[in-house]
């Protein structure tokens, strides 16, 4: 007998599983974005308590149907423009699939040759894809939040005081750390500087200009400052596609800094990193090549599932040194220059993400991928064309990439009154079913953000939202 699902009704059931993800991908446009449903609700729904006795699959799955599938916010939507859109696409999903039936953790080359390699290998392409030097290499983790404090441990390692063996507390005889970056940068920046032993308040959030990116003379201040006050800077973080504006910081000069005062450069280029296959968008990102590190999420911008983001390092040696801990049990008998991906970093288990990432790349080919990303840039460039003519919107940012934001303009009113109307606005939108857009704060005002990332947003979707943002501010402000 078997004691797993036996595989003729596996085999019926993922053929059902293939009709339940075709018909979804190819009707979510149908579908308000955000599902019609209350904190509780779902839970409300789900039995109290596990079932004893075995369930059949297609219970389950009629189950999937009526109370999970209809119940979450539709990411793949055409009309999810909120935070930064993506998409899992096909093949990425085919990748997420078959890794789940490998069910592979390549802790170590030998608990997974194939899984170690194609990850190398398909990082070694990406590095490729981006016009990044062969010498950085890459690894896969989670998130981008993994990735950066991953590499902010190495660069923690890389300083004169042995954290690794003595740990940060009770010693006299070390500074405090500094981390700097712009007050555009992200938020998984101050966790790592919380978990590493840092400290919130040693995160140096330094001002950024009028287009949202890091001052250099202001970055240069703080850092003198520090040294002067007795403290150790441990690393800079510039950002390649800030979260709320895509502002890109002047990471050449940031790196010649670096370079004189030998302290670690780390690219957070999470979102628009992925830009960087277009050869044209690389000239934005001058001086990405000299990071020490730097982060990019496939997930995010490349159409692979989540979780997927990519960390590039330039000496994975130090990687190593900040992580290596080979207990006697996981030791194997292979040569020492094969990568056991445990070795870089925090976890020691891993799912086989490089599959899925593999799958996309070779389904969309690079000029693919190129095409898409150029397709979802223009038709920011169109919706910013639009703003940018209507005396009833202003622009808020510049538009680099494929984010666009922008606020309504009430006249008369004050800062208030213009913040609360188009929070309102934004909510009107967000009501009428077809379009999920976020906002974000800049320069203190409530700001709306329209994100495009996703293969099924097209221009009519654009059009049609455009028709809705403006038919909405008239009608509110009737
Ligand atoms: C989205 C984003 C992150 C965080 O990504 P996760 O993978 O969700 O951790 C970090 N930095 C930037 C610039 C981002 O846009």
């Amino acid at each position: 007998m078997s004691r797993d699902l036996p595989a003729d009704e596996l085999r019926a059931a993922m053929h059902r599983v293939a009709d339940l993800v075709a018909d979804y991908l190819e009707g979510v446009g149908d579908r308000p974005v955000l599902p019609p449903v209350s904190p509780g609700d779902v839970r409300r729904a789900l039995p109290a308590s596990p079932p004893d006795g075995p369930e059949p699959i297609d219970t389950i799955l009629d189950d999937y149907v009526r109370l999970i599938e209809p119940n979450v916010t539709h990411w793949n939507h055409p009309g999810f423009l909120a935070y930064f859109s993506i998409t899992g696409s096909g093949p990425g999903i085919l990748g997420e699939t078959l890794a789940a039936a490998l069910n592979n953790n390549a802790m170590l080359w030998r608990t997974g040759p194939a899984p170690t390699e194609l990850e190398e290998q398909v990082c070694a392409w990406l590095a490729e894809m981006m016009g990044l030097p062969p010498e950085f290499r890459g690894h896969i983790n989670d998130t981008a939040s993994s990735s950066s404090l991953v590499a902010l441990a190495a660069a923690r390692h890389r300083l004169p005081i042995d954290v690794r063996v003595h740990g940060l507390a009770g010693r006299p005889e070390v500074p405090p750390l500094a981390v700097y970056c712009s007050d555009q940068a992200h938020s998984s920046i101050d966790k790592s500087a919380i978990v590493l032993g840092v400290g919130q308040e040693n995160v140096r959030r330094i001002a950024s200009d009028g287009a949202f990116r890091m001052s250099v003379p202001a970055l240069a201040e703080a850092v003198a400052r520090d040294r002067a006050a007795g403290k150790l800077p441990m690393a800079i973080v510039a950002t390649v596609g800030s979260t709320s504006t895509t502002s890109i910081d002047p990471v050449a000069e940031i790196a010649d800094l670096c370079a004189r005062e030998k302290i670690w450069l780390h690219v957070d280029a999470a979102y628009a990193g992925s830009a960087a296959i277009c050869p044209e968008y690389r000239a934005l990102m001058k001086g990405i090549e000299r990071a020490d590190s730097l982060v990019v999420n496939p997930h995010k911008w490349l159409f692979t599932p989540v979780d997927c983001s990519v960390l590039f390092v330039r000496d994975p040696a130090l990687l190593k040194g900040a992580f290596s801990l080979v207990p006697e049990y996981l030791r194997t008998g292979e040569s020492s220059d094969v990568t056991n991906l445990m070795d870089l970093g925090f976890q020691l288990g891993r799912r086989f993400r490089s599959l899925k990432l593999w799958m996309v790349i070779r389904a969309f080919g690079v000029e693919g991928l190129r095409e898409r990303i150029r397709h979802h840039c223009a038709m920011a460039r169109d919706l910013a064309g639009r703003i940018e003519i209507d005396p009833r919107f202003e622009l808020a940012a510049p538009v680099p990439f494929s984010t666009v934001c922008f606020r309504a303009r009430l006249s008369p009113g004050s800062i208030e009154e213009q913040d609360r109307f188009n929070e309102r606005l934004m909510a009107r939108v967000n009501a009428a079913g077809p379009f999920f857009l976020s906002h974000t704060g800049l320069q203190g005002r409530f700001t709306l953000r329209v994100a495009i990332g996703n293969l099924r947003t097209e221009p009519v979707h654009m059009t049609a939202l455009w028709e809705l943002l403006t038919r909405s501010l008239d009608e509110l402000a009737a």
